[in-house]
């Protein structure tokens, strides 16, 4: 019939054409069962499933990597995060109070001082014992990319320390409830000034302060009859009572009966609730400028010393000679500016010592700047600082907005005498770690 139809020709070439059909549908099976054989793909059998089973065989690496966790596990229960978020309550009649009563501190600890001869609280007669103190809240980010933030500048940190002889802690436990957020740090100063007789000097450094001239040493000299060191202005303190007067971000504390008594004066506004927001109020109508907000650390440190100048103006020093805290709005821009005119090691104008972000929030969802702004800025600060400790191992950022890194020196076969231009590879400073400690 075939034939009648297509005429003999036609019909031969349509019997090949069958009969190769037939060894391609041969061949195919096949491969199907050696597959199978080799592979074990029966355990499902649709085509679709046996088909991702090859894929799989086909690529072994990709299967091995695990799906990555990209959030956080969530606690089992509901009932667990709320738990981790209750506070336990406190009667409100009650003042607020940072710990029991201590009047006595500056004897107790050089009671300490006397039986440690091997802790001495300064390491040569011009250099005291400095812990540096940061840290951050115990959740991740609300902005994840603000994780990678926290550890860029607390890597900056280590750097300065470890090249300035500074013992380093950061904190990542709330250890009040009730001072929650910029509030924290006071608690966790208390517990450490006690916990910490052989410290002379507690540095608080916010999580969002880096450090841009690694070369810069504190004058502690100049601060040797003081108690309180911060950034600021006497005038625009005692004078003009501005809430930006001083800046709480970065600041040391001698370790005296003084420092306990200015931290409970400072702390009755802190406990959030009616008591921060109630004393943000009586904030906003003293002080210049301030806008309406919960109390804050900073406002009620400007508003301690304003309104009780006798009691704690005489041991606190308003530094202003040199960037203890920077204003990165006022900085960042010009940092091309000073490697082109300056160098590391003047702190202040020409290189300042801290960029402070100041309302950024890169780890929260609302800052005060748009968040990418901030973030670029904080590359460029991270970098610039990141380069006076690259450059000592001979390399440095390609640019101030690039994460990679170029060789600066050729490499050679006598590594010792390349020249440490900044002195920052083996400074006087970092000698102060050993036997030969003053006291
Ligand atoms: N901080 C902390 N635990 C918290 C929240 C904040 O230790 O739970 C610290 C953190 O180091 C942060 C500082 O408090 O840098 C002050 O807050 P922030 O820097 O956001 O305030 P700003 O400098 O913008 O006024
Ligand atoms: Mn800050």
């Amino acid at each position: 019939m075939l034939q009648r139809l297509l005429g003999e020709r036609r019909a031969r070439q349509a019997h090949r054409a069958l009969r190769n059909g037939k060894l391609t549908v041969l061949c195919l099976l096949m491969t199907v069962v050696v597959l199978r054989g080799t592979i074990g793909a029966g355990k499902f059998g649709t085509p679709g499933q046996d088909l991702s089973e090859i894929r799989h065989h086909l690529r072994p690496l990709r299967r091995s990597l695990p799906h990555r966790a990209l959030v956080e596990e969530q606690p089992k229960h509901a009932d667990a995060d709320a738990d981790d978020d209750r506070d336990e309550e406190r009667d409100p009649s009650v003042p607020y109070s940072l710990g029991p009563r201590i009047s006595d501190w500056d004897s107790q600890r050089s009671a300490w001082l006397s039986s440690h001869p091997g802790r001495p609280s300064f390491l040569t007669p011009a250099k005291p014992r400095v812990l540096l103190v940061t840290g951050s809240s115990p959740k991740p980010c609300e902005n994840p990319v603000g994780d990678h933030y926290l550890l860029k500048s607390i890597k900056n940190k280590i750097d300065y320390c470890r090249v300035h002889g500074i013992e380093i802690f950061y904190n990542m436990a709330l250890l009040d409830a009730e001072m929650a957020g910029f509030w924290a740090k006071l608690p966790l100063i208390r517990t450490l000034l006690l916990s910490h007789p052989d410290v002379e000097f507690l540095w608080w450094m916010d999580s969002d302060a880096m450090f841009t001239d690694m070369a810069f040493e504190l004058p502690w000299g100049r601060y040797s009859s003081s108690n309180l060191v911060m950034h600021g202005w006497n005038e625009m303190v005692y004078d003009d009572k501005n809430w930006i007067g001083l800046n709480t971000g970065s600041f040391l504390l001698r370790n005296c009966q003084w420092s306990l008594d200015l931290l409970d004066a400072w702390a009755p506004m802190g406990p959030k609730g009616k008591v921060r927001a109630d004393a943000g109020k009586v904030l906003t109508a003293f002080l210049k400028d301030r806008p309406a907000f919960e109390a804050d650390d900073q406002s009620a440190m400007v508003y301690l010393l304003a309104t009780q100048q006798d009691l704690w103006r005489e041991k606190v020093y308003l530094e202003s000679a040199y960037y203890l805290h920077g204003y990165w709005g006022i900085l960042v821009d010009n940092y091309e500016e000073y490697i082109e005119k300056y160098r590391p090691g003047f702190g202040d104008h020409r290189w300042p010592l801290v960029t402070h972000f100041v309302g950024c929030k890169p780890c929260g969802k609302f800052g005060d700047y748009p968040v990418e702004r901030c973030l670029k800025q904080m590359d460029r600060a991270f970098n610039f600082g990141d380069n006076q400790v690259l450059q000592m191992y001979g390399f440095e950022h390609r640019s101030l907005a690039s994460r990679r890194v170029r060789r600066i020196r050729n490499e050679t076969s006598s590594p010792l005498e390349a020249r440490d231009e900044l002195g920052l590879l083996h400074p006087d400073f970092k000698a102060v770690h050993g036997t030969n400690a003053g006291s």
